[in-house]
C-alpha cells in the first residue's frame, strides 16, 4: 500500500492501556483492521516520562504482533521535568529552553528514544513563548522571534548529535504543527531545521472550519501545508499527520483526502486510543482507501498557480491566505521563491520577506507572465517606486485602511453580499491601469466605491494585477493562544462572480476555465484532474481547456458524475478524479 499508515501512541498510553494485555490485543486487533502499518511509541508527554523497561516491552509487543515501530516525544512541561516557561504572551505549558535543566532532561529523552529505536519523532510542540530573565538577557537587541529560533536551533542540533551518538542509525525527525504562518514566532524554523533534522513531517489536520475549537481551518490547509513544507525541506520531507479532534468521520475522511492529494510518503494519525477508533471515524477512512489510494498514486507532479511563501516569512496581514487561494479553487503550487519562467505566481505579503522577490517579479512581467499581489504586498512594496509602478501604483496611491464594503460592482452590476467582507485598505491606481472589479460601500453622500481588482497590461503581454483582499494580523490571537486560525475567513464567502474572476484570473495563463463555487478545490497533476467539494451541499463545476476525459471520471461517492462534456456534479464532501487528454 502506497498510502502507508502510521497510528501514533501517547505515553499515558504506552505506560498504562497497552500494559494491560487486553488493551494491547485490542489494539493490535484494532490496527490490524485498520491496515496501520506502523506505531509510534511516546516515551514522554507533559511531565511523564516512560521507563526504558517499559518502552522496550511495548516496543516488542508490537513489532512481535508484526508492526513497525519508532519512537517519539512531545515536548509540554508537566512537573518535574524541566523549566517552564515563563511570561505574558501565551499561557500554554511550553519549555523555556535557555535552562539547561530543559534541552539535558529533553536530551536524556532523545537518548534513551534513539538507544531503542532507529527513527524518533519531536511531536509539534517544539515551541517556546518564554520571556524570563535569562531569555531576556540571552536576546539582547533580537527580537523574540529571532532569538526563540536560534535558541531552537542550538537546542535541536545538540539533540541530532546526541541521537546519533546512541545509535549511528538513528533518525531524529521534527513534525511541524500546521500553524505555518505562526511558525517563526514561537521559535520553529523552517530555513535551518530541515537542515538540522535528519526528517521532516508535517500537521495536514483541518478539524471543522465551522468551530473556533481547533481554529476556524479552511480544510485545504492541509494540503498547502504538505507541499510547502515539502518546498522547504525537499528529500527530508516525509509524512504528514492528521488527528480525531473537532471531527465526525466525514471531517476526518476529507482529512485524509487531502493528506493523500499532499503524497507524503507516510501518513501518521493522532492518537491511539477511543475517541480515534470510534464513531466511524478510521473505519470510514479504512473503507475509502482504495479511493485514497488512487488519489494519492494520481497526485505526482503538481502544476497550476505558484503562491510564493519563503522560510519563516512573517504574513502581516495576509496570514494563512493560502488556504484561501486554494479554496477559491485555485490549483496552487507552493514554492518558497520565484523564478522568471513562472507564468502566473500569487504573491501575498510573505513574499516580500526574500529580497530577491521583486527582481524576479520584474523577470515575470517581462517575459509576459502574470504576477497578482495583495494589498498587504503591495504596501510592503510602497519603498520600491519601480515595482510599484509596474502594477500602476505611485506610494501615494496605496493605504491600508480596513473597510467593510456592501457589495462588488462586476461589469456595471452590483452583486450584494451575503456575508461580511472587508476590503483591507485604499486603492488609487495611476489611470494606465484597468480597475477590473470595485468595492461598494457606504450610504452617506451617496455610494462610493474602492477598488478591489485592477490590472496592469505590459507591452510584453505580462500582466501585474492586485487584489485588494486580505487576511488577518498576529493581533487576532488573544492570550489564551489557539494557535490555529483565529477566525473565519471572508475570502470562500465573496459572491460567486467574484469567485469565479478571482480565480479564472489566476488560471488564465494556464489556459483554462473553471466555473464552481467556492470550497471546491483544484488539483491539477501531471495526468490528471481532481475536484474535492468540502461543502455540505452538491457542486457543479464547468470547465474549459482542461483537456478533461470526462470517460475516465473516478468518484468515491454516489451522486457525483458527469453531466455533459464539460461539467461534472460533485456530491457533498467527496471528490471527483479526471484523466487529462
Ligand atoms: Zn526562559
Amino acid at each position: 500500500m502506497a498510502l502507508a499508515l502510521t497510528v501514533y501512541i501517547v505515553a499515558h498510553t504506552v505506560s498504562g492501556e497497552m500494559q494491560d494485555p487486553n488493551g494491547f490485543e485490542r489494539a493490535v486487533e484494532r490496527l490490524r483492521t485498520a491496515q496501520i502499518q506502523r506505531v509510534v511509541l511516546e516515551s514522554y508527554r507533559g511531565g511523564l516520562s516512560v521507563d526504558e523497561a517499559i518502552m522496550v516491552k511495548a516496543r516488542d509487543q508490537f513489532k512481535t504482533a508484526g508492526f513497525e515501530t519508532m519512537g517519539g516525544l512531545m515536548p509540554v512541561w508537566g512537573e518535574g521535568f524541566g523549566k517552564r516557561g515563563e511570561g505574558v504572551e501565551t499561557h500554554l505549558p511550553f519549555f523555556c529552553y535557555s535552562s539547561e535543566e530543559t534541552v539535558s532532561a529533553i536530551e536524556g529523552e532523545i537518548r534513551k528514544l534513539a538507544r531503542l529505536f532507529d527513527d524518533v519523532v519531536i511531536d509539534d510542540a517544539l515551541m517556546t513563548s518564554c520571556r524570563c530573565d535569562t531569555c531576556d538577557r540571552a536576546r539582547g537587541d533580537k527580537e523574540w522571534p529571532e532569538f526563540r529560533q536560534e535558541l531552537l536551533c542550538g537546542a535541536t542540533r545538540r539533540w541530532v548529535r546526541a541521537a546519533h551518538e546512541e545509535n549511528p542509525n538513528a533518525k531524529l525527525i521534527v513534525k511541524f504543527p500546521q500553524t505555518y504562518d505562526r511558525y517563526h514566532v514561537y521559535g520553529y524554523d523552517t530555513a535551518h531545521f530541515p537542515e538540522i533534522f535528519d526528517g521532516v513531517w508535517v500537521g495536514s489536520e483541518s478539524r471543522d472550519p465551522e468551530t473556533v475549537a481547533f481554529g476556524y481551518t479552511e480544510q485545504y490547509q492541509g494540503y498547502f501545508n504538505i507541499r510547502w513544507m515539502r518546498a522547504c525541506a525537499g528529500p527530508k520531507f516525509e509524512a504528514a499527520w492528521y488527528d480525531y479532534l473537532d471531527c465526525n468521520d466525514t471531517l476526518f475522511y476529507l482529512q485524509a483526502v487531502t493528506t493523500a492529494l499532499g503524497r507524503p510518503d507516510r501518513t501518521v494519525m493522532f492518537c491511539y486510543g477511543d475517541n480515534l477508533f470510534s464513531d466511524n471515524r478510521v473505519q470510514r477512512v479504512t473503507e475509502g482507501l482504495p479511493g485514497l489510494e488512487r488519489l494519492w498514486q494520481a497526485a505526482e507532479h503538481p502544476r497550476g498557480v505558484f503562491v510564493l511563501k519563503p522560510p519563516n516569512s512573517d504574513g502581516s496581514g495576509d496570514l494563512f491566505i493560502y488556504d484561501d487561494f486554494g479554496m477559491l479553487g485555485i490549483p496552487c503550487v507552493p514554492t518558497t521563491q520565484l523564478s522568471p519562467d513562472m507564468r502566473s505566481v500569487i504573491v501575498p505579503a510573505q513574499g516580500f520577506a526574500d529580497r530577491k522577490t521583486g527582481g524576479a517579479i520584474k523577470e515575470i512581467i517581462r517575459s509576459g507572465g502574470q504576477v497578482i499581489v495583495t494589498h498587504a504586498a503591495l504596501q510592503r512594496i510602497t519603498d520600491q517606486p519601480d515595482l510599484l509602478a509596474l502594477f500602476g501604483y505611485r506610494p501615494q496611491g496605496v493605504h491600508p485602511v480596513r473597510t467593510r464594503i456592501s457589495g462588488i460592482e462586476l461589469d456595471g452590476k452590483v452583486n450584494k453580499l451575503e456575508q461580511p467582507f472587508h476590503v483591507p485598505g485604499d486603492l488609487a491606481p495611476e489611470k494606465e491601469a484597468t480597475i477590473a472589479a470595485r468595492a461598494k460601500y457606504g450610504e452617506f453622500m451617496g455610494s462610493r466605491y474602492v477598488p478591489l481588482v485592477t490590472v496592469m497590461t505590459h507591452p510584453s503581454g505580462g500582466k501585474a494585477i492586485v487584489w485588494n483582499i486580505g487576511a488577518f494580523g498576529h493581533d487576532a490571537y488573544n492570550i489564551e493562544e489557539s494557535l490555529c486560525v483565529p477566525v473565519r475567513s471572508e475570502i470562500p464567502q465573496l459572491p460567486a462572480p467574484v469567485v469565479n474572476l478571482l480565480r479564472n484570473m489566476a488560471i488564465e495563463p494556464l489556459g483554462f476555465s473553471l466555473s464552481a463555487p467556492a470550497r471546491v478545490a483544484c488539483f491539477l497533476f501531471e495526468k490528471k484532474a481532481v475536484f474535492v467539494n468540502y461543502r455540505a451541499e452538491p457542486a457543479d463545476i464547468v470547465t474549459n481547456g482542461l483537456g478533461l476525459d470526462l470517460s475516465s471520471l473516478y468518484a468515491a461517492a454516489e451522486g457525483t458524475a458527469a453531466d455533459s462534456e464539460r461539467s461534472i456534479r460533485l456530491a457533498p464532501h467527496s471528490f471527483a478524479m479526471v484523466g487529462m487528454n
